[in-house]
């Protein structure tokens, strides 16, 4: 570890992380690390996608690294002694260039991976490989068809112009699907007021990822408890490298230094 510091980075300086972040895992491990300033000096990085991101209690940086090898070289720049890679399920690229770097520049990496959601008995699950699928798995029939998948992604739905989109991102898709209600939001959702916009919206068919987690899975409730199909889109592959389930399992990893 070098620096005088012990095995948990502690010693003349603090340890500078790197979070990558972008999840509610990420602000949390943030919020953690913030009051443990004598140990840990936290940076949290954000690819830039929200305008206005909530407030964290660390110091941010915003925008790509410019690739493996731009990543590689900020972490020597910046003198990482650890990368937190807290990036969502679905964000493979930042993943893969995070196991790259940190080899290349011989930093340690702990990913934290929240687990996928589980199909329960009453799901109506149609499970796909991309956003491609999804569209197609969606039918000839017009339907009324629920997309709760970001925005990023939104263009491919325009292969099934015949249905009626209801798209729910924080800022809208800009799309030009020719039937699409945008719905500005930001989770974490509520079973009760999930299933109440199913039901009012005439919902017909639901596209979601497999993104895990407690935050949005009330929708996946919801259309349970309505009987609602779900085309739900299977996780992209990612680097093995060492991991954690949660926010709080990564910092106690930090703490007592074994990552
Ligand atoms: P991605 O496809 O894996 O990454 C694309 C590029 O964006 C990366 O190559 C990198 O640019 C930059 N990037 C991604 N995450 C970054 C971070 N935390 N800090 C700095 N640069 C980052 O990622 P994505 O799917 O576009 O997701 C972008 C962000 O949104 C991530 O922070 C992710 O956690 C968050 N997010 C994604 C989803 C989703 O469904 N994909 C959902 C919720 C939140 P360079 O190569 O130039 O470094």
């Amino acid at each position: 570890m070098g620096n005088g510091q012990d095995k948990a980075g502690r010693g003349a300086h603090p340890q500078r992380i790197l979070i990558l972040g972008g999840t509610t895992e990420a602000s949390a491990l943030a919020a953690g690390l913030a009051p443990l300033a004598a140990h840990f000096a936290p940076t949290l990085s954000l690819a830039g996608r929200t305008a206005r991101p909530r407030p964290l209690p660390v110091p941010t940086r915003i925008g790509g690294f410019g690739g493996a090898q731009g990543l590689a070289e900020y972490l020597l720049a910046e003198g990482i002694g650890q990368v937190v890679d807290a990036t969502h399920p679905f964000a493979a690229r930042i993943s893969r260039n995070a196991a790259e770097a940190c080899a290349a520049a011989d930093v340690p990496l702990l990913a934290i991976r929240r687990p996928a959601w589980d199909r329960q008995p009453r799901d109506d699950w149609t499970e796909v490989d991309d956003m491609a699928g999804a569209a197609a798995a969606l039918g000839e029939m017009p339907r009324n068809v629920f997309l709760t998948i970001g925005r990023q992604e939104v263009s491919a739905f325009l292969a099934a112009p015949q249905h009626r989109y209801f798209v729910r991102s924080i800022e809208p898709a800009g799309v030009a699907l020719p039937q699409l209600q945008a719905i500005a939001a930001r989770g974490p959702f509520d079973r009760a007021a999930e299933t109440r916009f199913l039901r009012e919206a005439g919902i017909a068919v639901m596209v979601t990822k497999n993104s895990g987690g407690a935050a949005t899975y009330a929708k996946i409730e919801a259309a349970r408890d309505l009987g609602l199909p779900v085309v739900v889109v299977r996780r992209p592959a990612v680097p093995a490298v060492p991991w954690v389930a949660d926010a709080q399992a990564a910092l106690e990893r930090l703490r007592q230094g074994i990552v």
